[in-house]
């Protein structure tokens, strides 16, 4: 299937303006590693990790550039991408009035059972490309305006990205780097993007090992994901906005409520209000739906309930947290007047 453009571009006429990023004076963390030739260091150091992966938790340690058996993410040593574009649908935040610019990488280092994205992340539904046409892909949504390259399932493909943002960089990109990750990345993938990245997005999926293990097959997700929120916390810090509120800087975590309280909320909102930040940018997601092998599961086969999003928007405000996305008010208003 050929890689293609969303159908979630609005058609945004495009200024000279916009082609070239911000204006306000911002400059993304990656440039100044970039003049100093450190990324492109990163870059030839992060291939070398592809010859025996610990480049996320999953520890495989196998040699990627040679066979993909053991290889738990089947993503060898090119990325394999999706689907680029302007996206729409990203929080206020990343999205703007002209798109968060997403690069949706196939395949995936988890093993979620009731995966939203399953034919992306599974069944690694894409095209492999070169360092060079992810640049282009970054470079392009610079140009069409994006406030942001969001990297959306990225764990796995570290090194493929750190070489083609050493071109994009060269070719003149300026716009803050997201990463968009289920939030099982290893501290060797995290020492590579420090400084590189602006705006870390991790899932917190679990509050329980036992409910990851036996729904994402990762059984050490809630120490590592902890791990790997605190380590993105400490490089980039509380999430920044402009003026106009557009992320520039930080962290940004999502939670989404699983139903019968699978997702361990309390857990991770605890974790998050003592132990990172209560100032930490939280968007609680309400949109699970059954996907994938979920029906084999009868407590992940429905929707969550009103009274279960109520509840775990309840225990972030219980715990002090207080930038919840403005989703999550809106839909506080809309259903429980
Ligand atoms: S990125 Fe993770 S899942 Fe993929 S080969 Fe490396 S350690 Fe394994």
């Amino acid at each position: 299937m050929p890689i293609h453009r969303e159908a979630f571009y609005f058609g945004v006429k495009v200024s000279p303006a916009m082609r070239s990023g911000p204006k306000n004076g911002f400059e993304p963390a990656y440039l100044t590693l970039h003049r100093s030739g450190e990324l492109a260091e990163r870059a030839r150091v992060a291939d070398r990790h592809l010859e025996n992966c610990d480049l996320c938790a999953r520890y495989c340690r196998v040699n990627r550039k040679q066979t993909l058996a053991g290889v738990v993410c089947r993503t060898g040593e090119l990325a394999v991408v999706n689907s680029w574009g302007p996206h729409h649908g990203e929080e206020d935040c990343l999205r703007g009035w002209r798109g968060s610019g997403t690069i949706f990488f196939s395949w995936c280092n988890l093993r979620c059972v009731f995966c939203q994205n399953w034919e992306i992340s599974w069944k690694g539904r894409g095209e492999e490309v070169a360092a060079t046409d992810l640049a282009d892909f970054m470079l392009n949504l610079q140009a069409m305006g994006c406030h942001n390259i969001n990297l959306v399932s990225p764990s796995h493909v570290v090194a493929q990205l750190l070489a083609a943002l050493e071109i994009a960089a060269r070719g003149g990109l300026r716009l803050p780097l997201v990463y968009n990750s289920g939030g099982y990345d290893s501290p060797e993938a995290l020492a590579l993007l420090d400084g590189v990245v602006d705006i870390y997005m991790p899932d917190m999926k679990y509050g329980d090992a036992d409910l990851a293990k036996k729904y994402s097959h990762t059984p050490d997700y809630v120490r590592v994901n902890q791990a790997a929120v605190r380590e993105m916390h400490r490089q980039v810090g509380d999430l920044q906005l402009t003026a106009d509120n557009i992320a520039q800087r930080g962290l940004l975590v999502r939670h989404l409520v699983l139903p019968g309280g699978i997702a361990g909320t309390e857990e991770v909102v605890r974790f998050l209000a003592e132990e990172i930040s209560r100032e930490t940018y939280v968007n609680i997601m309400d949109q699970y739906r059954p996907s994938y092998r979920a029906g084999e599961y009868p407590e992940l086969d429905r929707a969550i309930t009103d009274v279960e999003y109520r509840e775990a928007v309840n225990l972030a405000r219980e715990y002090g947290l207080r930038r919840l996305d403005r989703r999550c008010s809106e839909r506080w208003l809309v259903r429980w007047p």
